[in-house]
């Protein structure tokens, strides 16, 4: 089910328990299954699922004097939108980089999940807010990486750094960045190699990348359209990079989302930023409140 069906569902089974004519216990119960059915089936993660609707249930029996069924139905409305937000919403602050400074952000994630592309993104983004940006290719694993990165900067009119011959992405990641530091660039962007099969070596490479160059901030690239996968798939990641917060890639488009929201709550990391299209100026940064209000309409 795409993110905005579950919206849909979730009010049509809000709604259809303020209109139906049902006892109030069966009507709850029917309420909480359909929701929590649409959350299942949207990918969130069946741990929050259940602390979800436990949560309802508690809250609704302890307002049990919301008269009227429309009273109610607001309360429910209200208790649903809170739980919602506290899943997303990890009271952190994703890291604000600072002018007149170096601020090196790392890029991690799998392949395919939009790292490159997300790069440059975030590249535009800070550009854009008179920052000055270089990007560093440090993934010598896939061919073409380089050149997409290049071709991308290129388009973007922003600085990069990498290399065709060399394949030492440490290397490379520390010389990316001692060039761009040393000609006080602000905001240094260092996209890593995101294979998808070897990830015991793809999680050293990160670490002494990490090592070479200190990131102030790493980024987990998320594809959310990865489904349950996601939030294993973030723990993993979050043991072997510690990252600060999380790049929602594809939200455009068939995205079920819930399996990207679950990772949020499983590593107690927040969003940052959406990727919601393939432009460079397909970026939105994540606010909680304003993600589930759009989600419910
Ligand atoms: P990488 O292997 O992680 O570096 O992934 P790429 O940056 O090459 O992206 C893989 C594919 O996902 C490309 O076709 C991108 O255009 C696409 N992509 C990246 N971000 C988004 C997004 O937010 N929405 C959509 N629809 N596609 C995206």
């Amino acid at each position: 089910m795409v993110l905005a069906d579950l919206g849909r569902r979730i009010n049509a089974a809000v709604g259809d328990f303020s209109s139906s004519s049902a006892a109030d216990d069966s009507g709850i119960e029917a309420m909480l299954k359909e929701i929590s059915n649409a959350l299942l089936e949207s990918d969130v993660h069946f741990q929050h699922v259940i602390k979800l609707r436990n949560s309802i249930k508690k809250q609704l029996a302890e307002q049990a004097d919301a008269s009227s069924r429309a009273n109610k139905r607001k309360l429910i409305q209200k208790i649903v939108y809170d739980e919602l937000v506290a899943l997303v919403d990890t009271q952190a602050e994703p890291y604000k980089p600072k002018k007149n400074k170096s601020n090196v952000i790392m890029f991690v994630g799998t392949q395919g999940a939009g790292k490159t592309t997300s790069c440059t993104k975030l590249a535009v983004y800070y550009q854009r807010r008179k920052f000055k940006v270089g990007l560093v290719c440090a993934d010598t694993f896939r061919a073409g990486a380089f050149d997409q990165l290049k071709q991308n900067a290129t388009k973007a009119g922003i600085a990069f750094y990498g290399s065709y011959t060399e394949n030492d992405p440490v290397k490379i990641a520390r010389l990316g960045v001692e060039k761009f530091k040393e000609a006080k660039y602000e905001i240094i962007i260092v996209d890593t190699s995101g294979r998808h099969k070897q990830a015991e070596e793809l999680f050293v490479e990160m670490q002494e990348i990490d090592d070479a160059v200190s990131p102030d901030q790493t980024i987990l690239v998320l594809d959310a359209t990865n489904g349950q996968k996601a939030q294993d798939h973030a723990k993993a990641f979050k043991e072997a990079s510690n990252f600060g917060s999380i790049f929602l890639t594809k939200l455009d488009g068939a995205a079920k989302g819930g399996g990207a929201v679950s990772a949020v709550a499983a590593t107690q990391t927040p969003i940052a930023f959406i990727g919601s299209g393939e432009h460079v100026q397909n970026i939105e940064t994540f606010t909680p409140k304003q993600f589930i209000a759009k989600l419910l309409g």
